[in-house]
């Protein structure tokens, strides 16, 4: 049969690193601490509301926009974080994943010629999103040891044509944590400029050693330009119900819906209302998430001090940056597959997230796992 040949959109792309760690983990009987979720699973309370809902007849189509109770939960949560009340009728919208609203935030504003700032390393899905939507991408490098966004590179990086700034914070896979300094910048350089910002805060309870969150859902005049993103499936250790949402003005989640409608419409009607009852039920359970994942830092980096690993801070998320430079001069590609065989520990290379890898030498380590597990495998790490 000869198939009609396809001119791809996406040439350079191939099939993610997580899918790739995360299959060679599973081949080799390793332990996986390459893709991030957790290897525990969420509040037993959300699951039972779940199980309910399932059984109970809600298992056909919610609204495009998602139900109203889980929005008008999400508003209530974000005006008490952050002071800002968006109104859940037309500036909440529960996507699946925040993958999903990563995708119809960047193509609600970015058109054919457009340009999207991103800070490298980042998540690999900003970039294929962008040029699917007919733009092009300048990536901003941040470098070891501390991967701060160099706000003088950014300035000279602004083109008439640039139409969006993409953050994430804190941040995957560097585990940095954006200060107030970094919103002044960031305020500096879009002010008098038709740029909008998307903000990937799906971590943003997972922040260590006091610091706080500095979404921009906190700051009026940035809001009116952004997509806030957050997901349940971080907060809740459910990374696999991939319920997220998207928290824009007005205006722009008009337009945000006017995409996610024809994406996905809507998401799994049993996982939201579920998810309604936990948040109003629930509604201090985020305010331990910090503390849950710090011991686990902490945990992870007691045992390693005992390796030939540095390792770089991480302020939030949940992942360890590690510099191999004093164990090995090999590519951290190659040496990801090689220890995941050899060794039976699977992480993640942190160079396939740059445009240009810079000449560095690290690998990601999730931590979200059971403390027995983060023994085992640190046991493994230190031997090398
Ligand atoms: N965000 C997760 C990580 O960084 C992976 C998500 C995915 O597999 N697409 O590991």
């Amino acid at each position: 049969m000869a198939v009609l040949p396809l001119q791809s959109k996406l040439p350079d792309v191939g099939t993610t690193i997580f899918t790739i760690m995360s299959k060679l983990a599973a081949d080799e009987g390793a332990i996986n601490l390459s893709q991030g979720y957790p290897d525990f699973d969420g509040p037993r309370p959300l699951l039972d509301r779940v199980s309910h809902y399932l059984a109970n007849g809600y298992n056909q189509y919610p609204p495009m926009a998602g139900i109203e109770p889980l929005r008008e939960a999400i508003a209530r949560k974000v005006e008490s974080l952050y002071g800002l009340a968006p109104d859940p009728d037309t500036e909440v919208t529960i996507t699946s994943g925040a993958t999903e609203a990563l995708f119809c935030a960047i193509n609600a504003v970015i058109g054919s010629g457009d340009e999207a700032l991103l800070f490298d390393p980042c998540y690999d899905s900003y970039e294929p999103a962008v040029t699917l939507a007919g733009g092009s991408c300048r990536h901003i490098p941040t470098l070891a040891p501390d991967f701060r966004v160099d706000w003088d590179r950014v300035r000279d990086a602004i083109r008439p044509n640039t139409r969006l700034i993409v953050l994430n914070t804190p941040h995957n896979p560097t585990g940095t944590v954006w200060d107030e300094s970094d919103i002044d910048a960031l305020r500096s350089v879009v002010a008098d400029r038709d740029i909008y910002l998307l903000a990937d805060e799906v971590y943003e309870h997972v922040v260590f050693d006091g610091r706080q969150h500095v979404s921009l859902a906190r700051y009026p005049d940035l809001f009116a330009r952004s997509f806030v993103v957050s997901s349940f499936g971080k907060t809740y250790h459910v990374t696999g119900w991939k319920v997220a949402y998207c928290v824009a003005p007005a205006a722009l989640t008009e337009e945000f819906r006017r995409i996610h409608q024809f994406v996905t419409f809507t998401t799994a009607t049993p996982l939201q209302y579920g998810l309604a009852d936990f948040l109003a039920d629930c509604p201090q359970h985020h305010l331990n998430l910090a503390a849950f994942y710090q011991a686990k830092r902490d945990l992870f980096c007691g045992y390693l001090r005992e390796s030939r690993f540095r390792l770089a801070p991480s302020a939030g998320t949940f992942f360890q940056l590690v510099d191999y430079g004093a164990i090995s001069d090999e590519p951290d590609t190659a040496l990801a597959r090689r220890w995941t065989v050899q060794h039976k520990v699977a992480s993640i290379p942190v160079s396939v997230f740059y445009e240009d890898a810079p000449d560095q030498r690290y690998l990601r380590f999730c931590f979200a796992k059971d403390d027995a597990t983060l023994e085992r495998a640190a046991a493994v790490l230190c031997r090398l």
